[in-house]
């Protein structure tokens, strides 16, 4: 079976910064991605906020990403992870049939769009029902929408639907929005978007053609109405994929981690939104990915009685 020094789960910001550092200290790795790269970063239309590119697209910064890993030599290779468990100092990956081993492994594994959970969400999923705006809004062109949620990506999000459809229906569950203050004043100048504050959505409603209206409840007096539109869009916050690997985590499954961002794990890192963090950013991903990548390498050495930058043994 392959042993590889290192193996990142997640081509997104944190496990590709981590694979640049890590394979400039010469560690034997591989970048796993179970879809495309750049994760979350590649379906938003625009970053404003990485420092030294003042506005660029999210595809646009994370195929700079790619070409800085292919240009230190990183591979990544395009399989989805089922299974980690480590047994005897070593790391087991199970991908599709294949097996393959590591000595170390850092999480970049990222987070899915979390769901409602309302009737008609599931049933009319990819009908009217999307989490994504920039690969869904072309659809609604000129057309009425609803967009549920408060936070970063509820308000980009209904920022760049704004320029498309007729109209928007913001549908948050308080008054305040939660999004950076920048984005909620630009939201707020919208003329096509009205605001439906204090209120949740409670049902999907529509026809084998897909979606014809949402149900909203306002939650101060329990009045209820449905709005007439042909898209729902729901960004109410984030899943990690983690599910696949056992090690300390918070109750929504996001990994614990030291500063080093060591997992309770011995030479399993977490880096990037998949872990308990502050902030998640492409600007703090990357500063995980940067620790990670000299923490995997400084435990490889370790195990291996070696050098490191931080310690040079005596011969
Ligand atoms: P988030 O920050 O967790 O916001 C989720 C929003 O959905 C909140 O407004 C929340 O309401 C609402 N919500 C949660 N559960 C709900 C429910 N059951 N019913 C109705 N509303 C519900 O998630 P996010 O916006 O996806 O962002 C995820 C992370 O990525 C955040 O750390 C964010 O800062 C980051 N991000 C950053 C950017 C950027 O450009 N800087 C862009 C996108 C995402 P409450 O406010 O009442 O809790």
């Amino acid at each position: 079976m392959e042993v590889y020094d290192l193996v990142i789960v997640g081509a997104g910001p944190g496990g590709m910064c981590a694979a640049i550092y890590a394979q400039r200290a010469r560690m034997k790795l591989v970048i796993l991605e179970k879809a495309g790269v750049g994760g979350q970063i590649a379906v938003s239309d625009i970053i404003e906020n990485y420092p030294g590119f003042p506005s660029l697209s999210g595809p646009d910064l994370m195929a700079r990403f790619e070409e800085h890993v292919k240009d230190v030599g990183a591979e990544i290779k395009f399989s989805k992870v089922k299974s980690i468990v480590k047994e005897n100092g070593l790391f087991t990956l199970e991908i599709g049939k294949e097996k393959i081993q590591a000595k170390s492994v850092i999480m970049s594994s990222g987070a899915e769009p979390a769901r409602l959970g309302i009737p008609g969400e599931k049933e009319l999923f990819g009908r009217g029902v999307s989490t994504c705006a920039t690969c869904d809004g072309p659809f609604y062109r000129g057309r009425d929408v609803a967009v549920i949620g408060g936070g970063d990506t509820a308000v980009k999000e209904a920022i760049f639907l704004s320029r498309l459809v007729n109209k928007i229906y913001v549908i948050h569950r308080r008054d305040k929005f939660r999004a950076e203050k920048v984005l909620q004043e630009r939201i707020l100048e919208k003329e096509n978007i009205e605001f439906c504050w204090n209120n949740v959505g409670k049902e999907v409603v529509g026809d084998d053609k897909g979606v014809t209206g949402i149900t909203i409840e306002n939650t101060k007096d329990g009045t209820r109405q449905t709005l007439d539109v042909h898209g729902v869009f729901i960004f109410v916050g984030i899943i990690p994929n983690t599910d696949f690997v056992e090690c300390e985590k918070d109750k929504g499954g996001f990994i614990k981690t030291d500063e080093n961002m060591q997992t309770s794990v011995p030479g399993l890192f977490a880096v990037g939104d998949c872990r308990v963090t502050p902030l998640r950013q492409v600007a703090t991903a990357v500063g995980d990915g940067s620790i990670a990548g000299v923490k995997a390498e400084e435990y490889v050495a370790e195990m291996e009685g070696r050098s490191y930058a931080g310690k040079v043994k005596a011969d």
